[in-house]
């Protein structure tokens, strides 16, 4: 597995200072509130067991899906949610994503908690793919902004769903993408 990759983006110790940074950063926001977590599936498992074991307030955590399919109707993809009915009214919810590429999944998520009635709506990613943005948004807590595009691996995000238990983000070699 360690051979398929190209170069290291991100080491465990970067991602590691980062992520705390991260946490100090969201607690500043929300002192002492109590928190819903939403994490996405699959990519964000990894940082967001990493993220909510930093963060003093009382969470309660959820996990999301979000697959896209293209619609007849709508010439992009839209996102087609599956989100637990715990009872989002009054609360305060934390959107935690993996990776943020064109904003149509995040876009999709917040609409769908302001839906529900939280009391407010923020997201969180651990990597910010700006230049790919399809769909405003605000995401408000980033872990790296990466520059380009490139197909990141590793840290709960896969290729084919492999690459996710790489403690580091990398790309993959080229031969390795192309089979
Ligand atoms: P979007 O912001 O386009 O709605 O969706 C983001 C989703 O696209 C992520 O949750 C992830 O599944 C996928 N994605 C986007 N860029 C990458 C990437 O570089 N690597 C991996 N593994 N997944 C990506």
């Amino acid at each position: 597995m360690y051979g398929d990759v190209a170069e290291i983006l991100y080491s465990r110790e970067q991602i590691d200072e980062r992520v705390k940074e991260l946490a100090a950063q969201i607690t500043g926001v929300y002192q002492d509130r109590d928190l819903t977590v939403a994490v996405t599936l699959t990519g964000a498992f990894i940082f967001a067991a990493d993220l909510v074991r930093h963060l003093p307030n009382s969470v309660r955590i959820t996990f999301v899906r979000a697959s896209s399919y293209r619609d007849a109707e709508e010439p992009q993809q839209v996102p087609q949610l599956d989100i637990p009915e715990l009872g989002f009214d009054g609360r305060h919810v934390l959107i935690v994503e993996d990776i943020v590429d064109t904003g149509r999944t995040a876009v999709a998520l917040i609409d769908a908690f302001r839906e529900r009635g939280a009391a407010s709506v923020r997201v969180c990613s651990f990597l910010d793919k700006t230049s790919r943005r399809e769909v405003d948004v605000d995401v408000e807590f980033i872990g790296f902004t990466l520059t380009g595009s490139p197909f990141v691996v590793g840290y709960g995000l896969d290729r084919a769903n492999r690459y996710r238990n790489l403690p580091f983000v990398g790309v993959l070699k080229p031969e390795v993408i192309n089979g």
